[in-house]
């Protein structure tokens, strides 16, 4: 059977980057052609970076011509590049709706790499100190649009195919309200004839929708978690992530101590520090009796200002004297570095510029 015997529907293409391999392999199959072509298409465009069909030239001509009809690489592209000089590159992404999200490639040490992917364009969240939540919610992406950015940046910084790369689900939106997509796009990144990002490399960020959580720990991926916890009192939390009202701290806290993790690994909670806010001794304290009973780890992000932004960057020696008292007792503390500050850091703010600038 071919393309003649079995006619393509009308509608619109598909998003090959929207299927796992084993898909990909079923839907070839039910077209007439063999399973195992899946995994050279697989090849050809996760390895070799190939988007035309036709120069998958180890295809047969009847595959190349229903792959053109039925599928599109071409959902999604990079319309921008900013670098900065620590480094980290920030990457300015369009649907083919003409919609824009971005993605952040850091470069941590010599063959360490992290790439920021987004998972939402906007956000429903709408936390007060995060841009993303500005413009509020547009829409989710499909697995294959967040899927593209890792593909892209990974060719584009010419990162050789056999080194590990990290992703973290840190850039727009909260994975956890795409979590079919994400679930997805995990899926597709750690297949080993693709990208071969093993789960465990994988980091999903999330303002903490307490059930979410439960539902993704009951999918048992092996993903990372990290939750952006930001205060220790609930009042302050909900000024600053309205969502807090609905799964306070403590809710959330019961469901990373259940959460299945990596007896090797730990759940890290972040930790935005903002000037007079939550910068204090006395939050760090609280921060560690809320903390004592969870495997847990402190990343302490800097606020990083914009333009009319509610709150300040917090000073250095203040941030610095938080990691020491969370160390001394015993409480791992790492500070994020101010990547890219020169390239409008946290993520949605590219974004935003752009907008501002087109009008
Ligand atoms: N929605 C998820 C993941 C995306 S937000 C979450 O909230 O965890 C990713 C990170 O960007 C969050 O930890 C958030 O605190 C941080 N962020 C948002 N706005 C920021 C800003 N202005 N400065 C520094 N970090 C910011
Ligand atoms: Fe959404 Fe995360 Fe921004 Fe909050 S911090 S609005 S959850 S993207």
């Amino acid at each position: 059977m071919n393309e003649l015997t079995n006619p393509p529907t009308q509608t619109a293409k598909q998003n090959i980057f929207d299927f796992t391999l084993e898909e990909l392999g079923i839907a070839l199959e039910s077209a007439g052609f063999q399973k195992f072509r899946a995994k050279q298409i697989y090849h050809w465009l996760y390895v070799c970076y190939e988007e035309k069909f036709d120069a998958m030239n180890n295809l047969p001509k009847d595959l190349k011509a229903y792959l053109n009809q039925n599928f599109t690489t071409q959902k999604v592209r990079i319309t921008k590049k900013e670098q900065s000089k620590d480094g980290s590159v920030k990457y300015l992404f369009a649907t083919d709706d003409n919609l824009t999200y971005e993605s952040v490639f850091l470069k941590m040490k010599e063959d360490k790499w992290t790439i920021c992917l987004s998972s939402q364009i906007g956000c429903k969240v709408g936390c007060s100190f995060c841009l993303t939540a500005k413009g509020g919610f547009v829409r989710n992406l499909s697995a294959g649009e967040i899927v593209y950015q890792a593909l892209a940046i990974k060719k584009d910084q010419e990162i050789p195919s056999n080194k590990a790369i990290n992703i973290v689900y840190m850039g727009m939106g909260e994975p956890l309200d795409n979590l079919t997509n994400v679930t997805q796009c995990i899926h597709i990144l750690s297949e080993l004839n693709g990208l071969s990002i093993s789960v465990r490399r994988q980091t999903i960020s999330t303002s903490g929708i307490a059930p979410k959580i439960k539902k993704l720990g009951a999918l048992n991926l092996g993903v990372q978690l990290a939750i952006s916890l930001h205060a220790v009192s609930d009042d302050l939390r909900t000024k600053l992530m309205p969502i807090n009202k609905a799964y306070n701290i403590q809710s959330i806290i019961d469901e990373v101590a259940a959460f299945p993790i990596d007896s090797r690994k730990r759940v890290m909670f972040e930790y935005l520090v903002i000037d007079e806010l939550n910068d204090g001794l006395d939050s760090a304290k609280k921060l560690i009796a809320l903390l004592n009973k969870i495997k847990a780890k402190v990343n302490l992000i800097y606020f990083n200002p914009y333009e009319n932004s509610p709150y300040k960057r917090p000073k250095q020696e203040k941030v610095e004297a938080f990691r020491e008292f969370l160390l001394k007792k015993g409480l791992l503390c790492t500070i994020r570095e101010s990547k890219g500050l020169d390239i409008s850091a946290a993520c949605g703010q590219l974004r935003e510029r752009e907008i501002n600038q087109k009008g």
